[in-house]
């Protein structure tokens, strides 16, 4: 066998993903080759003489098959950054996106409104954790309880939140909805599943067979988990307490007539991503509403 050295190899990995047709394909052979070398991309660039056994080209290979095949860096290096923490992901939990981070921008910019006491934070479907360990990381006196329907799910968001030092502040508990919830909280936060049945067949590859289906379908409309988190929420909100979920292309006008219809919540807002698309929807439980 030849003797490839580190940049031997990256030039060549990348030059098949570009021929593939992958969107970033230098980045991709970057992060893989350095997750499987046990470094980071800065420490391929110091190390580009070094020598690949072939022992190393065989799994470096068969990780850039899997690539190949669609499945996402992520998932292949088993973690993901978010919030600049890192989450350990499989293939039972949504790779965390970008987007979801203005989700915790808004939950964050909401605390700094409350008053100066221990502040109790509920999400719903928490998957890896991003959402609940990113705001926990960020808030010293909080107190978080995160959800999930899936048993497998909890533990992993349970491992990162202990990965990044905040286990003590989050609650993790298993059950669907509203189900294993009792009290009520200041914040409730989800990034519910919300692709339509319809929209899951046109979704890329990478999302529609690798992903999760359960962290993905909401139902035949895609705003099913919406309305029961508006209808059920309200119940475990206080008084003036906030509801803020991430939404999906084209579910403003559905979600905002759900908020006016129920009548519990005042001061609906919206706030778009960088692609201009309304991501999260924010709402407060009116003081005078009755439930
Ligand atoms: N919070 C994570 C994030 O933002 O990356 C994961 C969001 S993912 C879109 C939705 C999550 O909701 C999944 O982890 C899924 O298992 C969970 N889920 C699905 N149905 C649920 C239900 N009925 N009750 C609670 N969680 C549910
Ligand atoms: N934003 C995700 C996607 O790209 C969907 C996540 C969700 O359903 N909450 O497919």
């Amino acid at each position: 066998m030849l003797s490839l050295n580190i940049l031997k190899v990256l030039n060549r990995i990348t030059l098949d993903f570009k021929n593939e047709g992958l969107a970033s394909p230098r980045l991709d052979a970057e992060v893989l080759l350095a997750n499987y070398l046990k470094t980071d991309r800065s420490g391929l660039y110091t190390k580009f003489e070094r020598l690949i056994t072939d022992e190393e080209l065989n799994g470096i290979l068969s990780w850039v098959e899997r690539r190949q095949k669609g499945e996402s860096v992520a998932y292949i290096v088993g973690k993901k950054e978010f919030w600049s923490l890192i989450f350990q992901v499989n293939s039972t939990v949504l790779v965390p996106r970008p987007e979801t981070e203005l989700l915790v921008e808004e939950v964050l910019k909401t605390c700094l409104g409350l008053d100066d006491r221990d502040i109790s934070i509920l999400e719903v479907g928490t998957g890896s954790g991003a959402i609940s360990v990113a705001i926990a990381s960020e808030l010293k006196r909080i107190r978080v309880v995160a959800t999930d329907v899936s048993a497998e799910v909890i533990k992993l968001a349970g491992k990162n939140a202990e990965n990044n030092g905040v286990a003590d502040k989050i609650s993790f508990l298993c059950g669907s909805l509203f189900e294993p919830v009792s009290g009520k909280f200041d914040i409730i936060v989800s990034n519910p599943p919300y692709i339509s049945e319809e929209e899951f067949d046109r979704l890329p590859l990478e999302v529609r067979d690798f992903e999760p289906k359960e962290a993905l379908i909401a139902g035949p409309e895609g705003t099913e988990f919406h309305y029961n988190l508006i209808v059920e929420g309200s119940r475990y909100l206080k008084f003036g307490g906030w509801l803020c979920m991430e939404m999906g292309a084209g579910q403003k006008a559905v979600v905002e007539s759900m908020f006016r219809e129920n009548k519990t919540y005042d001061n609906v807002s919206f706030r778009a991503d960088y692609a201009g698309i309304d991501r999260v929807v924010m709402a407060q439980k009116a003081v005078s509403s009755e439930q």
